[in-house]
């Protein structure tokens, strides 16, 4: 069965690129018949924002985005917030050690930031020296006994020539073929931090093995750190979950969408009341990669009966969440960055009420042939 997450920082408030997310996690487990989890990543202490976790459940509840399993739902694969499986990152960063494929890193911030600075001077492109790696076995073990504080770090190194001897290229759903970016990897980066954390790397693949996710939906931002995840999941000898990176959301300028431009913050959708349904079809329809009626392929016969029906959704078709489900097709999703155009909202919105309003005044006329009925059935004296 088709299980995916939705895996947000408790960091402030959700934002629309995160209420995107969800939506395409709703909408493609929906469509599969599967399920989806609400996870929350809160193990990087110094970025924790109290109340950020119950301001995201409140805006997946107005947006009628509900998860399966989560906080509050619990499920088999709890529990759901990461700061409460910690152990189960430490005993995979310590078969990674037995294995051979991480290490354990005492430099100290100070040297590590000198380490860098040298590195950077000689033009080199690495960002630390490895020198943790060469210590011994003893030497280790004499410094953990003594208490020395440590991070455990990857061997990317060992990774390449043992894990995975030769490196296929990553199939995403939605960039397709990706060829390898090792190079833009940090040195062995950190899998594990001395307060026993885990970096989001370490703690997102052990949770995506342990919880039996069959595709990870996330944001394009997230693609330079794929290959550090094949590599974990290759040295750990795991299966890697289907992958589908979707492109970032841009201010009509052109810009990536940030805190800095205005009104991203669900909770502000909420308070200038707009229709949950409209702000779900707006983020779907900006970015689901449909082509109009006008497009290219009109009047091409080779264009597929599917492609056909996709053609008919314009930018502006009005779709309540169900009908959303209907017509999702990921294979549609474009690789370019989307565009949110503040016009289409304004638009969307008022068919959503003009529909709304409707179905009410449809409501009220029904409730009043019944009440004629049962006026005509007992008449009153
Ligand atoms: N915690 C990450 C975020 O907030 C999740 C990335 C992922 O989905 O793997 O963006």
């Amino acid at each position: 069965m088709v299980l995916v997450r939705f895996a947000p920082s408790p960091t402030g408030p959700l934002h629309l690129g995160g209420l995107r997310m969800a939506l395409y996690n709703h909408l493609f487990s929906k469509k599969n018949g599967g399920k989806w989890i609400l996870r929350i990543e809160d193990t990087d202490k110094t970025r924790y924002v109290p109340g950020s976790v119950e301001g995201i459940q409140k805006a997946l509840e107005w947006a009628g985005l509900n998860y399966d399993y989560g906080p509050g739902r619990e499920g088999p694969h709890g529990p759901y917030f990461q700061s409460q499986r910690l152990d189960l990152y430490k005993g995979y960063a310590s078969k990674l050690i037995e294995s051979g494929h991480a290490y354990r890193c005492f430099c100290t911030p100070d040297t590590l930031a000198t380490v860098k600075e040298k590195l950077a001077r000689s033009g080199a492109s690495a960002s630390y020296d490895r020198r943790c790696l060469h210590l011994t076995e003893e030497e280790a073990a004499r410094k953990v006994r003594a208490g020395e504080k440590h991070t455990i770090r990857f061997n990317v190194r060992a990774s390449c020539t043992t894990a995975l001897p030769s490196r296929e290229p990553t199939q995403d759903l939605i960039f397709r073929s990706l060829r390898d970016a090792h190079q833009s990897l940090a040195t062995d980066p950190i899998l594990l931090k001395s307060d026993l954390f885990p970096t989001y790397h370490l703690a997102s693949i052990v949770d995506d093995h342990e919880m039996g996710i069959t595709h990870v939906l996330r944001g394009e931002e997230w693609i330079t750190s794929l290959p550090l995840h094949q590599d974990l999941y290759a040295a750990l000898k795991l299966p890697p979950p289907t992958f589908a990176h979707f492109p970032i959301l841009l201010n009509p300028d052109g810009s990536k969408m940030s805190k800095r431009h205005g009104d991203i913050r669900v909770e502000d959708f909420i308070k200038r009341g707009w229709e949950p349904d409209a702000v779900l079809n707006w983020l779907l329809l900006c970015g689901y990669g449909v082509r109009t009626s006008s497009s290219q392929d009109k009047g091409n016969s080779k264009v597929s009966a599917h492609d056909q029906q996709a053609h008919h959704l314009e930018s502006n078709t009005v779709m309540n969440l169900d009908e959303m489900v209907d017509v999702f097709d990921i294979s549609h999703i474009t690789q370019r960055n989307t565009i949110l155009e503040a016009a289409n909202l304004h638009y969307i919105n008022k068919h959503h009420l003009m529909r709304k309003m409707k179905n009410e005044t449809e409501l009220k006329k029904l409730v009043e042939i019944a009440n004629l009925k049962l006026l005509e059935k007992f008449p009153s004296r």
